[in-house]
């Protein structure tokens, strides 16, 4: 398992319902946590190890001993939002790219946890900025979707810098061309 980066084609899927939560899965759900701490991460998607699930994890802290903080958010779906606020954001499949994006500053978000029971929260701050964050993930949608048109520009040098590496990688034979990695998507879809 390994954190993809843009445009890699995992990141524009929309991720499929996971159906059963099983051993696999909890092997999955350590390993991505694992992958996130290593990255200096606080929230990872499914669709950035291309895996194509609506599940991510979450721990605020980033930090590997904290697992009490650990969270599991299956088959999500934001049932509110409420007010906008603007903060920073970085994502671990554009390293080093950090911009402000426009979020709701509440959200009631309910999920299924990795035991297969229902939750719902109440979020604001940093959680309801990550929570939509991880979301958009599992419908194939970026935070370099959601810049302010200025802001897109300032960055569009690095985002552009990102394809031409990952176009590079494709070209040496490094990494499967899209269509093979799009197969692999379907493949992988939960039955
Ligand atoms: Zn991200």
């Amino acid at each position: 398992m390994e954190i993809v980066l843009y445009p890699h084609p995992a990141l524009r899927w929309k991720s499929r319902p996971v159906k059963e939560i099983d051993a696999a899965l909890h092997k999955t759900v350590g390993e991505m946590f694992d992958l996130m701490y290593e990255h200096k991460g606080i929230g990872l998607a499914a669709n950035q190890v291309a895996l194509p699930y609506r599940l991510f994890v979450l721990n605020l802290t980033g930090e590997a001993d904290q697992k009490q903080e650990e969270m599991v958010f299956i088959n999500p779906e934001i049932l509110k939002r409420k007010g906008t606020v603007e903060g920073e954001e970085g994502c671990l499949s554009f390293p080093k790219l950090y911009a402000p994006v426009k979020r709701a500053a509440e959200i009631v978000v309910e999920a299924f946890d990795l035991e297969g029971n229902v939750f719902e929260y109440e979020l604001d701050d940093l959680a309801s900025r990550a929570v939509q964050h991880e979301c958009d993930h599992l419908d194939g949608v970026l935070f370099i979707d959601r810049l302010a048109e200025a802001v897109r520009r300032e960055h569009q040098p690095m985002i552009a810098d990102f394809e031409a590496a990952f176009r590079k990688r494709q070209a040496e034979g490094e990494l499967p061309s899209d269509e093979s990695l799009k197969q692999e998507l379907k493949r992988r879809e939960p039955k």
